[in-house]
């Protein structure tokens, strides 16, 4: 067994300590108060870590973001760490999803998704560290809180700290197959409004402009725009509209969830949406973007020249990709190399039996550790 594993190997206990310290501190995206206890806590956990510096960028409507820094009189390119600490699951999840440890398990709300992620980077960076082994460039850890609502307030921070990195490693958790992720698509959300006219239904329905029936037929079109072979999924996810149960109705909103494969057929996708033309006379359409991340297209050699490194500390990799979201899509479509993710092994994120796979931690931070390490060596 190579050093690197024998080291985290030892450390798997600790690893596992300070895993459930921060899934005890719960941190649904949308409680501040409570995410900002553990920031406060993740805080204190980067000094003693040994970070150089540690920077809190303070937000109103979500937990703050902590900057950490490493090495930063080194020469070489950055590297820049991405993890979210927010998760899915309301405040008190955990009184129907406890901790527990069972069968090499680890289950907890936002374990697996992505508190087991950042644990790993920070053992690795720290175990580098504390042996002078840390590469000839600043390493950045940017702790963010709002991943999981598209992150509105993080991405022009994550977007200014990647621009002069060599390399971007998110933490998200693995596929539950246990492979990296090489490829994401991207998303987008869209607004469908539709105007018609209101008019009483029983003494004039020949006034009124029907939005629902303007709706039925622009979501037939919508629907056509589905091209699941090559990754293309445009979903109507929610409607609404009328007013009354005897008027005609004059308005329906309807929400779209796209996902593309490449930046390609994203504006071709975009394009088809916000052009869509009432077909009823009078009615009005518009379709207007809201938030979206552009797609992560797979770069060649980037997972290569990552195996080779981990096939020499003994940890074999594979690569896979998914049909959801991470901040990993902004790095990539900015040219940036990016790796994603390289956090914990498990299953069930977003659900009840979210956990983590106990041995992928001290066989993740080793995977990073050597990352890290040899990167440069390995051109
Ligand atoms: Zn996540």
């Amino acid at each position: 067994m190579t050093d690197l594993l024998q080291h985290f190997i030892s450390r798997r206990a600790a690893m596992l300590d300070l895993l459930a310290a921060m899934v005890e501190r719960e941190s649904f995206t949308r409680a501040k108060k409570h995410v900002d206890s553990l920031v406060n806590f993740m805080e204190a956990l980067f000094e003693a870590y040994g970070a150089a510096s540690v920077r809190r960028y303070t937000q109103k409507d979500v937990g703050d973001f902590l900057l950490a820094k490493w090495n930063e009189r080194a020469s070489g390119k950055p590297f820049l760490f991405l993890a979210h600490v927010d998760t899915v699951h309301p405040i008190g999840s955990l009184a129907t999803m406890p901790i527990k440890t069972e069968d090499g398990r680890f289950y907890g709300p936002g374990a697996f998704d992505m508190k087991g992620g950042a644990v790993i980077a920070l053992e690795a960076i720290r175990a580098l560290h504390d042996r002078d082994q840390l590469p000839d460039r600043p390493i950045h850890f940017l702790l963010t809180t709002d991943e999981e609502i598209g992150s509105p307030r993080s991405e022009a921070l994550i977007k200014e700290l990647a621009a002069p990195c060599e390399l971007v490693l998110v933490m998200e958790p693995a596929t539950k197959e246990g492979t990296i992720k090489t490829w994401r698509k991207g998303g987008g959300k869209y607004t469908l409004t539709i105007e018609g006219r209101a008019s009483h239904a029983g003494i004039a329905p020949q006034e009124g402009i029907n939005a629902i029936i303007e709706f039925a037929q622009q979501a037939l079109e919508i629907n056509r725009l589905n091209d699941l072979k090559y990754g293309t999924s445009v979903s109507i996810t929610m409607v609404e509209g009328g007013s009354a149960g005897n008027v005609i109705p004059a308005q329906v909103r309807a929400h779209i969830d796209a996902r593309v494969m490449t930046i390609e057929a994203m504006n071709r996708l975009h394009d088809a949406l916000t052009s869509l033309y009432p077909k009823m006379p009078g009615a009005k359409v518009s379709c207007l973007r809201g938030s979206h991340r552009p797609p992560m297209e797979r770069r060649p050699g980037l997972f290569e020249k990552a195996a080779a490194i981990g096939e020499r500390h003994g940890i074999t990799i594979y690569e896979g990709g998914t049909g959801g979201g991470s901040d990993g899509n902004f790095t990539a479509a900015m040219g940036i190399p990016t790796l994603d993710g390289l956090g914990a092994h498990g299953d069930g994120a977003h659900a009840t039996h979210e956990h983590v796979i106990i041995d992928s931690l001290p066989r993740q931070a080793t995977l990073i550790a050597a990352i890290l390490k040899e990167w440069t060596a390995s051109e």
